[in-house]
């Protein structure tokens, strides 16, 4: 499966705020944007006015790095999203809080998306009782994801409340402390979800 492997700090520093992909260290002020916010690489200090169609494109590099998906997967979320009912936009943004690695991060299982992935690859958590390890996989209302048996006694999730660092678990989602689970209570309308993305722009690059 393929996947970005560079150093992820320069995906913030180009998009020009944090996208939190390395867990604590982006709450420290270690984290790259806070000390050096222009984008990397040599011509990064260059102030350039964008284009319309610029603008739109960073708006989709940001979302789709935010969850960390490669073009194609993103170009086919926003072929869903086109052929469900109502807002377009909004539609492409719950079916990606809809992923599996994303409701463990909304969870605080995790630190950071690309952390709740890992977990979701190495096979830690089920799904409505059945083992998943598909990051990728959409979720529904109802179903129910738990930590499995084997992986609860590890020091990961023995520190699950600590973890989850006082974030605030999104209205859409349940969770229960004690058995180490959550459930999908309803679908996500676009004010449950805090992603500083104007999607509208997102769906006018794909019309084009
Ligand atoms: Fe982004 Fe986190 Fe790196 Fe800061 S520390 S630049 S928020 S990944």
């Amino acid at each position: 499966m393929a996947r970005y492997i560079d150093a992820s700090c320069r995906l913030c520093r180009r998009e020009g705020e944090k996208l939190f992909l390395k867990g604590q260290r982006c709450y420290t002020n270690k984290c790259s944007v806070s000390r050096r916010s222009y984008a990397p690489g040599q011509h990064g200090q260059q102030k350039k006015k964008m284009s319309e169609y610029g603008i739109q494109l960073r708006e989709k590099q940001k979302a789709r790095r935010f969850y960390g998906i490669l073009e194609s997967q993103f170009s086919k979320y926003f072929e869903m999203a086109s052929s469900k009912k109502g807002i377009t936009g909004e539609n492409l943004l719950q079916i990606l809080e809809t992923r599996f690695d994303n409701v463990v991060y909304r969870l605080g299982l995790s630190t950071s998306r690309p952390e709740a992935r890992q977990l979701v690859r190495h096979a830690h958590f089920t799904v409505n009782g059945k083992k998943v390890n598909i990051p990728s996989y959409l979720l529904k209302v109802g179903d129910v994801i738990t930590v499995r048996d084997t992986s609860k006694d590890s020091p990961k999730f023995k520190s699950v409340v600590d973890i989850a660092g006082g974030r605030v678990i999104p209205k859409w989602l349940e969770f229960d402390e004690e058995n180490l689970s959550g459930k999908v209570v309803s679908l996500p309308s676009r004010e449950d979800i805090d992603l500083p993305v104007k999607e509208h722009l997102i769906v006018e690059l794909y019309s084009k």
